[in-house]
């Protein structure tokens, strides 16, 4: 899509350092980390989000690329979260399908903070 900025980032047009890539997935770092680790894996391919039509092969990739970036980073044996945004009540600000991985500290118990008044 050529409004998108991660399929910009997929095909070179906004440079990024890449942490892992193949033929099917590209890792970078969050241009607005969350954590000393903050790291995105995207599929080259545009799909919306999870809920897209997502291949098969597809899914795989981006999971397997999960501990390779873990394990680049070096917070394989620390620990660290894997999320994926889906839709507005998850805060997706980016629609084209993402996986970050957040380590580098310890991030709490909890994984959804509470809404205002809970
Ligand atoms: P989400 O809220 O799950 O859609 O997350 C989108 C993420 O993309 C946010 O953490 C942004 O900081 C990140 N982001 C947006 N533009 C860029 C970019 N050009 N390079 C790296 N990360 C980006
Ligand atoms: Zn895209």
């Amino acid at each position: 899509m050529s409004d998108c900025v991660f399929c910009m980032i997929a095909s070179g047009e906004i440079p990024s350092t890449p942490v892992y890539e193949d033929e099917t997935v590209l890792a970078f770092d969050d241009i607005a980390p969350q954590a000393p680790v903050h790291t995105l894996i995207i599929p080259r391919a545009h799909y919306r989000d999870i809920n897209d039509s997502v291949p098969d092969e597809v899914l795989v990739a981006l999971l397997r690329a999960v501990p390779a970036v873990a394990a680049a980073k070096g917070v394989d044996a620390s620990g660290y979260r894997v999320i994926v945004n889906t839709g507005d009540d998850a805060g997706q600000t980016v629609h084209h399908l993402h996986v970050h991985v957040i380590g580098g500290r310890s991030l709490g118990e909890g994984m959804v903070r509470p809404a205002e008044g809970e």
